[in-house]
């Protein structure tokens, strides 16, 4: 243990607020007279289960391993069992209960954690596993990487990390200015997930997105006060993992797909998230198809091996897709498993991190010493304003890159 003596740390905050873009913060008051350095920054493709492994490692998922949540995995699948029950008709298969079946067998026995939610077709199942095992907050939680908070341990930084996994948004707000005022700890990290609900249902609404702003504001007004009662150096930082942009259009891409006679998952596998849809082929026929179906749509394009490795998203054995067709901002596909009915989102995330409403936002008590441009850079931030500061670390990063080749950023700016 090589920290430095416990007392001596300055307390800092760090607040993730889910979906909370820049969009929404930009030209608004919402804590203007305390984080007084505001800038957007820029999500990485794909969603929540992959930009936050990001912010806490400052890797991308090609080296974290966390991209979207299920990938083709057949032999490691932990629903190879479903195989058995493949007889079973589309009618009993997919039944919603055998659907809470599978979400409570995963959640409690397959060790798929909490947030475990059955969004591929059970039939389809067996052939895909799923990222978030663990909890990605808990020490070694990310697969490809340590995180911030593997760090602060071996460091020996007191720290508490509060997120949806026990508490919601204003019991975590209240147990943060507990902890701080007994002194637990000397780095906090808030993760407050409720924003992301909300904005997926209103954020075309100006007025309640306001009330909500507030809510928070007032909410993370007293975390830092009484954080500067105990430590008047204490800092905050408030960000986001993505934004939320509102949604104009929607494509049924399902039935373009269905269409084409192919069979599932004889010919081919299709996982189709809302802004997404990532194919498996087991023919060149079944792909050509595919293939010149996606092109010829409007709605979004086929994202090239180039591309995906600048986004850092590039896997060389496929496990999240052979192909990768990625909606334009503002589109949404229209029925898939994710989507499931009666889930009408007027907002969506997921798309190319260039679209400005996916921007999310950094928002701090301080100019930070390095800078600030895309939701990476938090990891250095956290880095630096917690003390950490151990050469080992740093090493074994580089090495990280090197290896992989794939990273577009420098982790130590
Ligand atoms: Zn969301």
């Amino acid at each position: 243990m090589s920290g430095r003596p416990a007392g001596k740390q300055r307390v800092t905050i760090f607040v993730l607020i889910d979906a909370l873009g820049w969009r929404y913060v930009e030209g608004q008051e919402f804590l203007n007279d305390i984080l007084t350095y505001r800038v957007p920054l820029q999500t990485v493709l794909g969603f929540s289960s992959g930009a936050i492994p990001t912010i806490l490692t400052g890797v991308p998922p090609a080296v974290t391993g966390h991209w979207n949540l299920f990938y083709y995995d057949p032999q490691g699948s932990p629903f190879r069992w479903l195989r058995s029950l493949q007889f079973l008709p589309d009618a009993v298969l997919n039944h919603c209960v055998t659907r809470k079946i599978i979400k409570e067998l995963g959640r409690r026995v397959l060790g798929m954690g909490p947030l475990f939610e059955c969004s591929v077709s059970p039939r389809l199942l067996p052939w895909f596993n799923y990222v978030e095992k663990k909890n990605i907050y808990d020490h070694g939680g990310i697969n490809g990487s340590r995180s911030i908070f593997d760090q602060l341990d071996q460091q020996g930084i007191a720290h508490r990390v509060y997120s949806y996994h026990h508490l919601g948004d204003a019991e975590i707000l209240e147990q943060a200015v507990k902890d701080i005022e007994e002194k637990k700890a000397s780095f906090f990290f808030l993760y407050l997930s409720e924003m992301d609900m909300f904005l997926h249902m209103h954020c075309k609404d100006p007025v309640q997105v306001k009330a909500r702003l507030d809510w928070y504001d007032q909410g993370l007004r007293k975390v830092f006060a009484v954080a500067q009662k105990i430590d008047p150096q204490a800092s905050m930082t408030v960000i986001s993992d993505h934004g939320m942009t509102p949604i104009d259009n929607r494509y049924d891409l399902v039935g373009d797909i269905e269409a084409l006679g192919l069979q599932m998952p004889a010919d081919y596998l299709a996982v189709y998230d809302s802004t997404m849809a990532r194919f498996w082929f087991f023919g060149d026929q079944a792909k050509q198809k595919v293939e010149r179906r996606l092109t010829e749509l409007q709605c979004g394009r086929i994202l090239g091996d180039e591309e995906l490795r600048q986004l850092g998203v590039f896997f060389a054995d496929r496990r999240f897709g052979e192909l990768i067709f990625l909606l334009n901002p503002g589109w949404l596909v229209s029925q898939s498993d994710f989507n499931g009915k009666g889930w009408m989102p007027i907002g969506m995330h997921g798309y190319h991190p260039e679209d400005p409403y996916s921007d999310a936002i950094f928002l701090g008590s301080s100019r930070p010493s390095l800078a600030m441009r895309t939701i990476a850079d938090v990891y250095s931030c956290m880095r630096n304003a917690s003390g950490l500061n151990s050469a080992d670390v740093e090493s074994r990063e580089a090495k990280a890159h090197v290896e992989t080749g794939v990273y577009d950023g420098n982790p130590t700016r």
